[in-house]
């Protein structure tokens, strides 16, 4: 039988059961309090011939320090989206309260090496790394997003379980909430590409992933990679898989 009315509360004024909007609020405020996120905006704002020199990446091998990365067709360049992208993220990952921090403190000069990308999410102890890229292929019609595991981490098969636990989530929130398709040409429709050979995932011993998010060789892409409205949407979008990886 309904009891509606008879248990006491002293500020209630109705027996109505809807919480106010600020009680409902409150614990959910802050979803990501004591989390440590660290963000790895890929490439550099310059690059020069010093960056050929060879630094390890993991597995024994060696790797250029870094790569100039791509660029659209009308010539913005993927350091430059890679950063905008990741200072969006930052901003909503810290509304939620997540201590967040970046790989380079600038989009100007030469950063760190690749093999020294993890190094920030490993001293702290982060609860994940995620580098953020675009793609340049140019095969006709390439285009989408697509997020990259490594098989070989030093943080062992434990770390690459969760890492592509995180690669899953990032793709769930990726594909519905923007309209950034799975990649049609890496990871045969599943837009999750597995390798051994990137030093900023091969030597992290945190859950770590790097997200291709879209081709910039690609008209559409382009377009929407060069949308501050699709970079918020994206920062959000990221900041919800890593919530869900996270809860
Ligand atoms: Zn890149």
């Amino acid at each position: 039988m309904p009891t509606t009315g008879l248990r006491p509360s002293p500020s209630a004024t109705s027996a109505t059961a809807t919480p106010t909007p600020t009680a409902s609020a409150t614990p959910a405020a802050l979803p990501l309090a004591g989390r440590r996120i660290v963000i790895d905006p890929g490439h550099n704002g310059v690059w020069t011939r010093r960056e050929l020199r060879k630094v390890p990446s993991g597995n024994g091998r060696t790797k250029e320090c870094n790569s100039s990365g791509t660029a659209t067709n009308a010539g913005y360049a993927e350091h430059a989206y890679n950063w905008a992208q990741a200072n969006a993220l930052a901003r909503v990952l810290r509304a939620r309260g997540a201590t967040v921090r970046l790989t380079r403190p600038d989009d100007h000069g030469e950063g760190p090496c690749v093999n020294l990308r993890s190094r920030l999410a490993n001293q702290l102890r982060a609860d994940a790394l995620v580098s953020i890229h675009a793609d340049g292929s140019l095969a006709r019609g390439a285009r989408g997003f697509h997020v990259i595991v490594s098989t070989t981490m030093v943080g062992g098969a434990t770390v690459e379980r969760a890492s592509t636990a995180l690669a899953k989530r990032l793709r769930h929130a990726l594909e519905t909430e923007t309209t950034m398709p799975r990649s049609t040409y890496i990871g045969g429709g599943t837009a999750l590409s597995f390798r051994s050979d990137l030093g900023t995932l091969n030597l992290s011993e945190r859950t770590a992933v790097m997200l291709e998010m879209g081709n910039m060789r690609n008209a559409t892409d382009a377009a929407l990679l060069g949308s501050a409205t699709f970079r918020t949407r994206a920062a959000r979008a990221l900041a919800d898989g890593l919530e869900a990886y996270l809860g």
